[in-house]
This record gives structure tokens, C-alpha cells and sequence, in this order.
């Protein structure tokens, strides 16, 4: 296990720091720390342009191949731009969805015009997406997917819903899941399309959340359109590829994290030395276990990157997103925790505001990209070798 950064690293480090400080200035400023979950409502215009900035500086596409407008960056170097980005305040990425799932997915299994197409806007940061894999009756058991789809006249037609579709309201194109084999049930019979948002068959209804703002919607598909080009994968071939995106959400986005959690302690520890919570054992005690806990989740990201020239993640891989996602849910409470009653009060000052934002969206960390429950079974099955988990034929 190496936990060591090479002397050629850390210069790459400096540069990604270097370049941030001189950059998240200006027009930027105003968008450190803000954007990202629970707060994704905010300047989203405004970080649509730190995108393109993004892009024209090449920060873009780290770890995509040089011949698809990459940098074929190893995993570590992707940790270390996605850790300087947080500690620098960098604001959430409204492109993360494009970048991180659609482009890796079109890069292993997309036609060269699919690549061609929507690889150069998504690392230019001009053209966003979401995922359209949930429905009211598919979140776990995603194959009850029953959103329908038929070949016509040289186009997918689509009809049904999704839900829960974060930044459907931001989007231009969403990869969509559909069922088109009538009759079919489960994983068979499954299409992985991509569909333009900007149509009269597409509307899209924000959902409220307990935050305020509304992160993510439902989308009705009527009669929506797309060209028979924009399946990736053979008809039938849906589930393995909606598999193959889900696989990249385990990537090196989440390794820089611990970056953002650290700021959100210090946070924390500020707040109680300020208001005399520190002085309480048992808050002193779940400080001191929370900021243990991110040190294991940091030293476990770079053990995952043992191999320092890997660009996919191992079976260690497998316990960061339970292990992440169920600390920061716990952080959430202690926040609350620490304030005491200023915890209740919703018109606060903008420390407060945020670690109220903190524990009310944290709730749902546990559930997205695959519930706590849903990630035992993983782990079980697929980096355990355990037998799979009995499991009802489902209908369609
Ligand atoms: C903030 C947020 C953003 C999201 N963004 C998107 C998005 O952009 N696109 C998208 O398609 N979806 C999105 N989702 C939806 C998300 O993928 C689903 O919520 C998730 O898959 C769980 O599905 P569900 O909500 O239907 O819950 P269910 O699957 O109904 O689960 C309910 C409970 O049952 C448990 N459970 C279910 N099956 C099992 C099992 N086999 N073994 C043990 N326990 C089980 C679950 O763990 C959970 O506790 C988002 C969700 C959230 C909270």
C-alpha cells in the first residue's frame, strides 16, 4: 500500500491549486462553496460558465484517453485535482452527470458517432445532462423499469415517467432506460437511449425538497422523440449498459471528497468552540471519532489507488460510497447537534443555513446511487463472492 504522493504530484497538485486560486475569483468568487447537493439551485448560470471555464483550461475529462479530448490522468491525479478543487471551494459541478457517467459510458460502449457527437460538449462544459433511470415503481429494483419505447419511422418514440431526475430542469439530454420488447419483463427487453429534454414530448416537474429548493423532478415522456441513432448498445442491451454507467459512479469524483467533508468539520468544530458545544464530552467525542473516520476514508481512498497508474478502481472500491455516504449522514446530525437550539431557527446567519442544509440533504446520501441496504448487497456479491440475493421475478 503506497499513501505517498510522488515529487511529480505534488507538482501537479501546485499547478491545480495555482490555478485555482487565480481563477475562482473575479465573477467566480461568489460561487465558493456554494452549488453541489443540497444546494444546487445555486448561480446556475453562473456555474455553467465556471464549466467553460473549466473546459478551456482542460480540467475537464481528466481521466478520459487522450484520443476522446482527455488527459489520460491516472486515478491519483484525479484525486488530487478533485481535493485541491474542494479545499480551494471550488462550487459543485453542474456538469458532473455528462462528465462522470455519460462520457465513460459512450467511451466504453458508444458508436464513434455517438463519441463524436456529445463527447466535445460535455468536456467543453457546454452541453449538461441527467439520468433518467427511476420511476415510481424502479428505484432499487431498477429492472421494474416501465417507461416504453418504440422504433418508428426512423426515431424512438417514448412514453412514461421518471422521478427523482436531479437536474432534469438543467439538462439538455438525459440517457434514459426504457422498456422496448412489449411483453418483456426484467433486465430483458431493455433500450438505453438518449434523448434531447429541449421537446414538446418532454416535461419536466421539480419536486420540493425539505431544503427549499428543488434538486430534482419528475419527467413525463409523451410521445418524445429521439433519433434511432441514440441507443447505445443493441436493443435488449439496456440493462448491461444502465450497469456499465452505474459502474462509473463509484469513480475518482467521490476519492476528492474527504476535501469537502474536512471543510464542513471545520466548520463544525468552529461553530462548537464558538458557542461552548466543545465543552460538552460527548460532542468533543464525536468530533474526534468523526474526524478519525475521515481520516480512514481518506487512507482507504488511497489504497484504492495503490496501483498509481490504475484508471479504474478495485474491489476496495466497493465500501466507499456506504462508508462516505453514512458518515456524512452522521455529520448532519452532530451539526444539528452543535448548534442546539440555533438548529431550529430556519432565517439564521450563513453558517447556520448551511449545516441545516447539510443535515437535512445529507438524509439522502444513504439512499442515492444505491441505498445503504442495496450497497451490503453489492459487497456481498460482488466483492465478497457471497450467492446473490434471492429476488422476485419482476413483471414489466
Ligand atoms: C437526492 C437524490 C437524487 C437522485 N437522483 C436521481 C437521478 O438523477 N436519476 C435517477 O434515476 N434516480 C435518482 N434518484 C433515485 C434513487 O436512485 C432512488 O431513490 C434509489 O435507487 C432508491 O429507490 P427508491 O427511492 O425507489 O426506494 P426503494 O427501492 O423503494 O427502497 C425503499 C427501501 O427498501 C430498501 N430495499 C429495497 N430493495 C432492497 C433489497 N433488495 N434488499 C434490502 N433492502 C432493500 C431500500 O434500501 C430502502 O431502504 C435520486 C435519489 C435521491 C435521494
Amino acid at each position: 500500500m503506497n499513501l505517498d504522493f510522488t515529487p511529480e504530484d505534488e507538482a501537479f497538485r501546485a499547478e491545480v491549486a495555482g490555478w485555482l486560486a487565480a481563477n475562482l475569483v473575479g465573477e467566480f468568487e461568489q460561487l465558493k462553496f456554494r452549488g453541489g447537493p443540497g444546494d444546487e439551485d445555486a448561480f446556475p448560470e453562473e456555474r455553467k460558465a465556471w464549466e467553460r471555464r473549466l473546459g478551456e483550461a482542460g480540467w475537464i475529462g481528466l481521466g478520459w484517453p487522450e484520443a476522446h479530448g482527455g488527459r489520460n490522468l491516472p486515478l491519483v491525479r484525479q484525486m488530487i485535482f478533485n481535493e485541491e478543487y474542494a479545499r480551494a471551494g471550488g462550487p459543485g459541478r453542474a456538469g458532473h452527470i455528462g462528465e462522470t457517467l455519460v462520457a465513460p459510458t459512450l467511451i466504453a460502449l458508444g458508436t464513434d458517432a455517438q463519441k463524436t457527437r456529445f463527447l466535445p460538449d460535455i468536456r467543453s462544459g457546454t452541453e449538461y445532462w441527467c439520468q433518467g433511470y427511476s420511476e415510481p415503481n424502479a428505484g432499487s429494483d431498477l429492472a421494474n423499469v416501465a417507461t416504453k419505447a418504440r422504433l418508428e419511422g426512423g426515431k424512438w418514440v417514448l412514453n412514461g415517467q421518471k422521478v427523482w431526475t436531479s437536474l432534469a430542469h438543467e439538462a439538455d439530454w438525459a440517457f434514459v432506460i426504457a422498456r422496448s420488447e412489449p411483453g418483456s419483463v426484467g433486465r430483458e427487453g431493455l433500450v438505453y437511449l438518449l434523448v434531447p429534454m429541449d421537446q414538446p414530448g418532454v416535461t419536466v416537474r421539480p419536486i420540493v425538497q425539505m431544503t427549499g429548493s428543488s434538486e430534482f423532478n419528475e419527467v413525463y415522456f409523451d410521445e418524445a422523440v429521439t433519433d434511432a441513432e441514440n441507443i447505445v448498445g443493441a436493443p435488449g442491451d439496456g440493462w448491461k449498459v444502465a450497469m456499465a454507467t452505474l459502474s462509473f459512479e463509484r469513480g475518482a469524483s467521490t476519492l476528492g471528497q474527504q476535501m469537502q467533508f474536512r471543510n464542513e468539520l471545520a466548520m463544525i468544530i468552529d461553530v462548537a468552540n464558538r458557542n461552548g458545544a466543545g465543552r460538552n464530552p460527548a460532542i468533543r467525542q464525536r468530533i474526534a471519532k468523526a474526524w478519525a473516520q475521515l481520516a480512514i476514508m481518506r487512507m482507504n481512498a488511497l489504497r484504492t489507488l495503490g496501483d498509481s497508474t490504475a484508471t479504474t478502481l478495485g474491489r476496495e472500491g466497493y465500501i466507499s460510497k456506504i462508508y462516505w455516504a453514512t458518515w456524512h449522514r452522521n455529520l448532519g446530525e452532530l451539526a444539528m447537534d452543535v448548534l442546539g437550539e440555533d438548529a431550529e431557527r430556519w432565517e439564521a446567519d450563513p453558517v447556520t443555513s448551511r449545516l441545516q442544509k447539510l443535515f437535512l440533504f445529507s438524509r439522502a446520501d444513504t439512499i442515492y446511487a444505491g441505498t445503504n441496504q442495496i450497497q451490503r448487497n453489492i459487497i456481498a456479491e460482488r466483492a465478497l463472492g457471497m450467492p446473490r440475493e434471492a429476488r422476485e421475478k419482476t413483471s414489466g
